[in-house]
């Protein structure tokens, strides 16, 4: 397979320099959400197409329902898709029995969740907290140990590491989760919604973090976000509508504008969280303002 053969959404892609190797690509990835009768089957993905390049920070933003942590949560090896192709370095991940998925989230991967509660054991402390990783690989006690130091350098906090969750700030609890995710040396970092919980000027200095590992360690991560501070910064940004990627841009979507699709017979298709404002109306006008921009104009509804 070659490693940077166009997608189906090649056009979006023009960002990727050829020469630079792309690290993670998702082709026709289909995620279809069931209940255990399967009678309620709820489609999250649908059809993604997506190429990561090495070593970079890359931010898959979209609306809430989009399908950004079922995304994520692939890439972590929590999730099976239920079609498609996802290559992480040379290994199709989609095709992981469980054992390979355990060995997959224990080696090659690390997270963050917006919740700290789910990056750190409130019971340990912020250095027991980052050997968790170490200790499930089996790392010797020395090893571990410089190792664990080496991370509470890198986040700066070497100072806080015999502190529990709950004598730290939000944004050290949130620096000692990045140490936590980077302990098993993964060659791929997910991050979902990093900067969620934070206030303007931690989340700001999270991100300066994030930049700092990024460029000292060179490890690819992925991040979904809403953070407008995090999406000026100019990294690849994904737009996340409906299960697919719509636009790859650098820098800031405006989540105002957000594409829509003609489908084959001409229809529009508008994102789910629009759906309920739009829905069975005959009367939707298209006005064309240049020959680039078109309004969707909506009447006024006179009953409501
Ligand atoms: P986002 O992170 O962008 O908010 P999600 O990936 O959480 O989007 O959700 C995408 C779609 O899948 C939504 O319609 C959501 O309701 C649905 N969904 C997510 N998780 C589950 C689940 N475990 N079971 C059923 N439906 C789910």
């Amino acid at each position: 397979m070659s490693t940077s053969s166009p997608t189906a959404q090649g056009k979006n892609f023009s960002l990727i320099e050829d020469k630079k190797k792309i690290f993670i690509e998702c082709r026709d990835l289909i995620k279809i959400y069931a209940d255990e009768k399967n009678r309620v089957r709820v489609p999250a993905l649908r059809g993604l197409e997506m190429q990561i390049t090495q070593g970079e920070i890359s931010l898959v933003v979209g609306p809430s329902g989009s399908g950004k942590s079922t995304l994520l949560n692939i890439l972590a090896g929590n999730l099976l898709p239920s079609a498609g192709l996802v290559r992480v370095g040379d290994t199709d991940i989609a095709k992981f029995s469980r054992s390979k998925m355990v060995d997959y989230r224990k080696r090659r991967v690390g997270v963050v969740w917006q919740l700290p509660q789910m990056n750190l054991i409130w019971e340990l402390s912020a250095s027991q907290n980052i050997q968790v990783p170490m200790r499930i690989l089996g790392m010797p006690r020395e090893e571990r140990m410089a190792r664990t130091r080496e991370l509470l350098e890198e986040v700066e906090l070497l100072d806080r590491a015999h502190h529990k969750p709950t004598q730290l700030s939000g944004g050290e609890i949130q620096r000692i989760s990045l140490a936590v995710a980077l302990a098993n040396r993964p060659e791929l970092v997910v991050l979902d919604e990093p900067t969620g919980e934070l206030d303007s000027q931690t989340s700001g200095k999270i991100i300066d973090f994030l930049e700092k590992v990024n460029r000292d360690l060179g490890i690819t991560m992925i991040l979904a976000t809403h953070d407008r501070r995090l999406m000026a910064r100019g990294y690849r940004t994904m737009l996340l509508v409906d299960g697919r990627i719509t636009s790859v841009r650098r820098g800031f979507v405006n989540p105002e504008k957000i594409p829509v699709f003609v489908d084959a017979f001409g229809a529009l298709q508008i994102p789910l969280n629009l759906r309920e404002r739009f829905q069975s109306r005959e009367d939707i006008i298209l006005s064309r303002e240049s020959e680039e921009v078109y309004k969707i104009f909506v009447p006024e509804d006179e009953e409501h």
